[in-house]
């Protein structure tokens, strides 16, 4: 083949292409690395039910014939891992379906009225008091009800999870966005930690959140939900003393025409 003499302006051509080359590969190498992470992260939260649940069966298969209490307690313990592992898989499904879809089903509805049905939804499974404050008795806008709804859910339970006594739930609206803040009084969060909660399976204390039922998925969809809507979601917090989440949507509220 006949070599063809490069120029400077071909040269530099050839060097930018190859630099955009190495800059793709790399993205493909972080996104496979993160799969890979994830696929390594749900087996391990499923392999440790499993090593639960065979556990507890080999238990009640020796000794749960004979002793009744301990029967009863393999079966509670049983039940409770069955229960955690279909919120997990569900929670599961959710993370691949934002991926692939995350489509919006807009609808105009009063966020008040949302945050509301949220906290009495919540409130009789706790005897933590939640509190609700809101600077409009209706805020009309237009979102998707169900994954807002969620969101709220999501951090609302954290806070009953995770706080002592009193939750507190503020709706805000200003001239170009809404806010709605989740404050709880609970063991709060150590700032090492802090940045790393909204990836997915992170928990701050593992064994503390087997028990509490967590599966470090919640605020990883939560945040992707919000982001969807171009919303943002911070989290505050300091040891001892309290958690507060702050979910900021812009420019999304129509409260020029009355629903
Ligand atoms: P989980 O299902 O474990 O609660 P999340 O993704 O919702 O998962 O939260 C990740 C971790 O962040 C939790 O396991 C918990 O350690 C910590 N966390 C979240 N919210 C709070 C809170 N309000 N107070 C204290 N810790 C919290």
């Amino acid at each position: 083949i006949k070599k063809l003499p490069l120029n400077h302006k071909s040269k530099d051509e050839l060097y930018q292409l190859s630099e955009t080359f190495n800059h793709l590969m790399e993205r493909v190498e972080t996104s496979m690395q993160k799969q890979r992470q994830f696929i390594s992260d749900a087996s391990h939260e499923f392999k440790t039910s499993l090593t639960i649940l065979e556990g507890y069966t080999s238990l009640i298969r020796r000794w749960g014939f004979e002793e009744i209490d301990l029967h009863k307690e393999a079966l509670t313990a049983i039940h409770e891992e069955c229960i955690r592992m279909k919120h997990v898989t569900y929670q599961l499904l959710e993370l691949a379906d934002l991926e692939h879809e995350g489509q919006l089903t807009m609808s105009r509805f009063d966020l008040a009225a949302l945050c509301k049905e949220s906290i009495h939804l919540l409130q009789p499974l706790s005897s933590k008091e939640i509190r609700f404050i809101s600077s409009e008795h209706h805020l009309i806008i237009e979102a998707d009800k169900m994954k807002m709804k969620q969101v709220i859910l999501i951090i609302l339970d954290n806070a009953m999870k995770y706080g002592k006594q009193l939750i507190e739930v503020y709706l805000t609206k200003t001239d170009s966005s809404i806010s709605i803040r989740i404050k709880d009084d609970g063991i709060g969060i150590p700032p090492e930690e802090l940045p790393f909660v909204f990836e997915r399976f992170y928990r701050v204390d593992r064994s503390r959140n087997r028990q509490t039922g967590g599966s470090g998925l919640g605020l990883s969809i939560a945040k992707r939900l919000v982001n969807q809507h171009q919303g943002t979601i911070e989290i505050h917090s300091e040891l001892e003393k309290g958690t507060e989440v702050i979910i900021s949507y812009p420019e999304m509220i129509s409260t020029a025409n009355p629903l």
